[in-house]
């Protein structure tokens, strides 16, 4: 089937130029091969060339550098040490070669399914970094890892074997990753299946694995489609015979990458040195965490790697760290509603909470809050488990029941060092809800989460943990409860089909029907949401003003039904009708607000 296979580049975009236009048109030059005497003169037989730009790759790579970097002393391939450092991600260096050389990228998704090409050999490839993608009896698809030695492939590929040439750009990572699983090979140089070692390979033989360039970019690469692809965790998980490497995006799991599992000891030695782990213990569980510069994105990992039976099981939590994004408009908090909860929190004193089942958002609502607050004015204290994101001007303290300082425990303290704000992560029990009413009631904006249903429901959870009505009703002044609904991706509208004219889609592939000659069309689902027609999240909210008809309904000790009655009288949206009109704008759908809405506890 893949001789009938052809890469084609999409029809309508005029940026990009089809890489024969430069074969044959432009001279041989000083960076095109030596070509073999005699069949110079003859056109057809004239070795192609292209004149790689080696400015133009440098200003572009230059582009991706935030510290602005000078590279006068660039020399090809020097992009490569950059993105072993850290400074680059190999989609930077992707994106710069397409921007300098205008070849066409081929994404992952265009490499799938591919085979072998046989009569080629591994360390022809691998030397050249270059991959047959598909061929017929004329012509091949390569995807190269740089654009620098285009004029010698294609001079190997017409002379020795008798194709012409169609060039393509891809990630090195990913070439070398698929040259290790199609071709047979002895391990060499930029092999990353050559760094296996055994079970019990000392301390030293493991740093000097975690340190093999191939393994940094692959590791590195790992990290930089986790931040692009915006998962929370990555799990990377050995079995007997793969090794899987699972992103976890908008709550779900979804297998990104899988590397050969003879790689497997060199990628858990990378990621414990990256983390500050002992490289050499592999039997017990270990902690760590690191910050990371991926790209742009500042981002703080937390490891944990946990012995299994084929290896440790590693998985690593990725934080974001550029707070700034954090604001009630980007989780999706219409205006009005935005001006009413950033009153409440300027108030002197009271209580504000924010509800909702576990991974509904709460904490993320209550860093936007914190970025609203004024640290410079007020001193704010936060307890919490975990501290997840640092903020300049407020103090955190980490929940540690295991040294007894608990919710409750630290609030004591808290309250003794003359805060305005309080943060308090959540409140599980009655200890930590009476000190916690008790600051509000005190002269402290006391902020916290609870796990319940909906926001009348923070009022008969705060009863039933025995907290005196009078004080909920004197202390609390807000309730938002909340839940994350998946948002329709923007770049498919929800189709899950390429965009056309969207550059990173130009993987479609026709499939020629052998017997009818027919061009079929197999269109490859969208790369920004992977098909599922929804990316990102954004919050739907329901926001419960304690006025005084409230007041007067807790301190009567009405029932749910009646306080959520008085509510809605009074004005309140519910969580549905935020979700509908999310809906009827198009942000999201009504069939993910009717799963949200019912997927209570
Ligand atoms: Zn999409």
């Amino acid at each position: 089937m893949n001789s009938s296979d052809n890469i084609n580049e999409p029809g309508s975009d005029q940026s990009i130029r089809r890489p024969d236009d430069d074969f044959g048109a432009h001279a041989s030059t000083e960076t095109g091969p030596a070509p073999a005497t005699g069949d110079a003169a003859a056109t057809d037989d004239q070795p192609v060339s292209t004149t790689v730009d080696i400015d133009a790759i440098r200003d572009k790579i230059q582009t991706f550098l935030d510290d602005g970097a000078a590279l006068d002393d660039f020399q090809p391939m020097d992009e490569w040490d950059l993105c072993t450092q850290g400074r680059l991600s190999e989609q930077d260096i992707l994106q710069g070669y397409a921007q300098a050389t205008g070849l066409p990228v081929i994404e992952d998704e265009g490499l799938e399914n591919i085979n072998s090409f046989s009569g080629i050999t591994f360390d022809y490839l691998n030397n050249w970094l270059c991959l047959p993608v598909s061929w017929d009896d004329v012509s091949v698809a390569l995807a190269v890892a740089t654009p620098y030695n285009l004029g010698e492939i294609a001079y190997h590929w017409r002379h020795l074997l008798g194709r012409k040439v169609e060039f393509y750009l891809s990630q090195r990572t990913h070439i070398e990753r698929l040259l290790s699983e199609l071709y047979e090979h002895k391990p060499g140089k930029g092999d990353i299946d050559g760094l296996a070692v055994d079970g019990d390979a000392s301390e030293e033989a493991l740093r000097d694995l975690a340190l093999e360039a191939p393994i940094v970019r692959l590791v590195n690469d790992m990290f930089a489609r986790a931040v692009e692809m915006t998962a929370s965790d990555i799990h990377v998980e050995p079995s007997e015979k793969q090794l899987a490497i699972r992103f976890r995006i908008d709550g779900l799991l979804q297998t990104v990458m899988t590397p050969p599992i003879a790689s497997y000891s060199a990628i858990a030695s990378r990621l414990k040195l990256i983390g500050g782990l002992n490289i050499a213990e592999r039997r017990l569980p270990q902690d760590g965490r690191t910050d990371l510069q991926i790209g742009r994105s500042q981002i703080d990992v937390r490891l944990s790697t946990v012995p299994s039976m084929h290896g440790e099981s590693i998985v690593l939590r990725i934080l974001r760290k550029n707070i700034e994004l954090f604001t009630l408009e980007n989780i999706g908090m219409g205006s009005e509603l935005m001006g009413r909860f950033a009153q409440l929190i300027k108030l002197p004193h009271g209580m504000v909470l924010v509800v909702g089942p576990t991974g509904s958002g709460k904490t993320t609502t209550l860093y936007c809050v914190m970025n609203l607050l004024d640290s410079e004015e007020k001193k704010i204290i936060t307890i919490e488990d975990p501290v997840e994101y640092q903020i300049a001007g407020v103090t955190q303290i980490q929940v540690r029941p295991t040294i007894g300082l608990t919710f409750a425990g630290g609030l004591r303290h808290i309250v003794r060092q003359d805060p305005d704000i309080i943060l308090v992560g959540e409140i599980r029990d009655k200890e930590t809800a009476d000190i916690a009413i008790n600051a509000a009631l005190t002269g402290h904006l006391v902020l916290s989460t609870l796990h319940t249903n909906d926001a009348t429901g923070a009022i008969s959870r705060l009863l039933d943990m025995g907290v005196e009505k009078f004080l909920i009703s004197s202390a609390l002044v807000g309730v938002l409860s909340q839940r994350l609904i998946r948002k329709v991706c923007a770049v498919c509208k929800g189709t899950g089909l390429p965009a056309s004219g969207f550059e990173y889609n130009a993987t479609r592939t026709h499939v020629e029907n052998t017997v009818t000659g027919e061009q079929t069309q197999t269109i490859r689902p969208c790369r920004n949401c992977a098909g599922s027609g929804f990316r990102d999240r954004v919050g739907i909210f329901e926001f419960l003003a304690v006025d005084d008809d409230i007041r007067r309904g807790i301190a009567h000790e009405v029932d749910n039904a009646t306080l959520n009655a008085t509510a809605r009288k009074n004005g309140m949206r519910t969580l549905r009708e935020d979700g509908e009109s999310k809906a009827a704008s198009g942000v999201t759908t009504a069939a993910e607000v009717a799963r949200a809405c019912q997927l209570d506890f």
